[in-house]
This record gives C-alpha cells, sequence and structure tokens, in this order.
C-alpha cells in the first residue's frame, strides 16, 4: 500500500502516527507542509529515517494538492479537524477540501472523541515511534513528548477495545499499543 502523512510541523508525523508509519508495509511519505529552516528539516529527514517514510517539503501550501495527485497515495492521514492547534485545525480542513480519496485523521493536542479505528503495534515499534519523536531534538527539549505517546499509546490500547466493540463486549487488545484514527471517508 501507498501512503502519505500530512503533517503541519515537523513531529506530528511521529507523535501522532510513528507507530502505524513504522508498522506498515509499502511506500511511505511524509509531507511537511511548514518546516522552520536546515534544523527542523533536518530532524524530520532523520525522523523519517527511522519510520522508513520519504520525506517531503512543500515550499508553499498551495502545493499540497500537486503532491498529493503525484503521490496518489491509497490513505492519506492528516490532523484530526478539532484539535486545539489552530494551524492543524487549517491542515485539517484544506486536507480535507483538496483530497476525496481515503482519509484518516490523527491525535496530537487533543484525543479523538469517538475514534473509529486504530492502528496496533508492540514495543518494537514503540521503540522505534519514540525515537523518531527524539530526533526532533528541538521539539523535545522542554517536553518529553516520547514518553508522553509512550503512555498515551499505552491508554489507547487499554480503552479502544471497549470503544470500537462496546462496553461488555469482552473484546480484547490486540497488542500493548496503538493509535487511533478518525474515519472520515
Ligand atoms: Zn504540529
Amino acid at each position: 500500500m501507498r501512503f502519505a502523512v500530512v503533517a503541519p510541523h515537523p513531529d506530528d508525523e511521529a507523535i501522532a502516527c510513528g507507530g502505524s508509519i513504522a508498522s506498515w508495509e509499502g511506500e511511505k511519505c511524509c509531507i511537511f507542509v511548514k518546516w522552520y529552516g536546515p534544523q527542523r528539516k533536518k530532524e524530520a529527514i532523520a525522523s523519517c529515517k527511522i519510520l522508513g517514510a520519504e520525506p517531503v517539503f512543500l515550499d508553499s501550501e498551495s502545493e499540497l494538492k500537486t503532491v498529493l495527485k503525484n503521490i496518489s497515495p491509497e490513505l492519506v492521514l492528516s490532523p484530526y479537524l478539532k484539535d486545539d492547534h489552530h494551524y492543524h485545525r487549517h491542515v485539517s480542513k484544506l486536507v480535507r477540501r483538496i483530497w476525496k480519496g481515503a482519509l484518516w485523521e490523527y491525535e496530537t493536542w487533543v484525543p479523538i472523541g469517538k475514534p473509529d479505528t486504530a492502528v496496533w503495534f508492540d514495543e518494537e515499534m514503540m521503540r522505534k515511534k519514540m525515537k523518531a519523536i527524539a530526533a526532533h531534538k528541538s521539539q523535545c527539549k522542554y517536553r518529553d513528548w516520547p514518553k508522553a505517546m509512550k503512555g498515551y499509546n499505552f491508554w489507547r490500547a487499554t480503552v479502544m477495545p471497549s470503544l470500537l466493540e462496546g462496553h461488555g463486549s469482552g473484546a480484547r487488545q490486540k497488542a500493548k499499543y496503538c493509535e487511533a484514527f478518525k474515519v472520515v471517508r
């Protein structure tokens, strides 16, 4: 399969989808809409290398439509429409407008109220995810994002079976960690 993750900023791809990207087989691409100069770009390249994804850096938002068309992914991941970060919401709206294929939205600053699906993964992929997040050195200086996401994805895996299949359904965790998504289409 061919996947494209649209990241408003370098680090969103790893924080929100690092476990999924690392787990998925196929062609994987992270599109960075804004990237704030050579240091952040270098960090994004290092993160993508760990996740096995191809980084793409846009010079402007208007390139996004053409880039998506050229990559022609089978699934696009983009920020949750109700994220707390204004620029994430902006990119979310933009992607909904210009991309009519399969689209999932991911969590960064706020949890998705009612996720529709999850990608499950184990300790090995979590280690990769944490390494990919830590590659964004400038963003991890004041916040321990790797540890935060390890805890958050563990919590997600704990509640997800009941959220998806109902309380009392007896549904079990498929792995130790998961990332949750809203399926837009
Ligand atoms: Zn961001």
